[in-house]
């Protein structure tokens, strides 16, 4: 008789990316070109881990993730978690917008098992894919109970970020992902884990996001401030319809006396405008070099544009005011 306890069952999201991605011919390579089974059968060991549930999200490179399949993802992945049998759930994604998917999810995922993002940087046909490796330690990840109430991470290259930390810095290499501000939530070797301390921020089952009840998301652009740029830049998003811009700033997150004007035009209109700043890394805090208060901007404190915007939908979703859209960028 076996008496071994059954293996924990972990449903597997696939969305695409370069972990299922394959060569083509002429040297470029496609995303999202390998079944998931395919990429399963790549790493030796997984089945010892534990018992896996595949289901086929979406098929596309993480450039063409929007906020339909966002939307579709949070559903699937909430039904998944809200399974008793279910320990874990991990999502395979692909790199370029793999940050915003974690934050996205790490707001409106109402629990506290663990959830998990992986994805490559080499497709799955690379002489030396790391895939396989990123997949089996994800897993192993999604299985250990100390996953648990950390909200949703970001398993790649040994390390396990925190879902509100991470970022891409490097186009190609494998140590792509960075944690800027806070730091690492751990790291993986082989599914051995050690996690350093928990976030302080709220997430998941503490969000008020969570569960996703939405069914649409307002259109928030984001603004890259350059020397010299032009102020019709932002007239062009208002009149696009945008409910909210987001700067990605120089430096603390400035932008021209111009654009600044303009900016502070559209608040009036009604348009919510948030500093972010385009460095990669530090705060943008209220009231340096531009008066705030005097022209009803949000700073978005530590997060990075794309994180920013993703807040700022979930914030004009719930139709905050200004001060309250404000508080959202130090709570979450
Ligand atoms: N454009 C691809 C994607 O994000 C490449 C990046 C990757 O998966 O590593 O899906």
């Amino acid at each position: 008789m076996d008496a071994s306890p059954p293996l924990p069952r972990i449903r597997l999201l696939a969305t695409g990316g370069t972990i299922a991605g394959a060569h083509k011919d002429g040297g470029g390579y496609e995303s999202a070109a390998i079944s998931t089974e395919t990429l399963l059968e790549a790493v030796p060991g997984l089945a010892a881990v534990a018992a896996i549930e595949v289901e086929q999200v979406a098929h596309i490179g993480s450039q063409d993730m929007d906020q339909k399949v966002w939307l579709k993802l949070a559903a699937t992945a909430q039904q998944a978690l809200d399974d008793p049998a279910i320990a874990g759930v991990v999502i395979t994604h692909g790199t370029d917008t793999m940050e915003e998917t974690a934050y996205f999810l790490n707001l409106v995922l109402k629990t506290d098992l663990p959830v998990v993002l992986v994805g490559a940087m080499r497709p799955a046909t690379a002489i030396s894919p790391d895939g396989p490796m990123n997949l089996y330690n994800a897993i192993c990840v999604a299985t250990h109970r100390e996953s648990a109430t950390r909200g949703v991470l970001v398993v790649s290259n040994d390390e396990i970020h925190f879902a509100r930390e991470i970022a891409k810095s490097n186009t190609t290499q494998v140590g792509t992902f960075k944690s800027p501000n806070r730091g690492l939530a751990g790291f993986v070797n082989r599914g051995r884990l050690h996690f350093f301390g928990p976030t302080v921020l709220k997430h998941t089952s503490a969000s008020e996001f969570a569960p996703c009840e939405l069914t649409e998301l307002p259109r928030v652009d984001i603004i890259y401030a350059y020397a010299g740029m032009p102020r019709d830049l932002i007239d062009a998003s208002v009149q696009a319809g945008a409910r909210g811009i987001v700067i990605a700033g120089v430096g603390a997150g400035n932008m021209n006396k111009s654009v600044q004007a303009v900016c502070s035009d559209a608040v009036k209109a009604g348009v919510a405008v948030v500093r972010s700043s385009r460095t990669g890394g530090g705060i943008v805090a209220r009231n340096i070099e531009i008066d705030d208060d005097r022209a009803g901007f949000v700073v978005a404190e530590e997060l990075n544009p794309a994180k920013a915007r993703v807040l700022l939908m979930l914030g004009l979703s719930r139709g905050l005011n200004t001060a309250a859209l404000q508080a959202l960028f130090t709570i979450y």
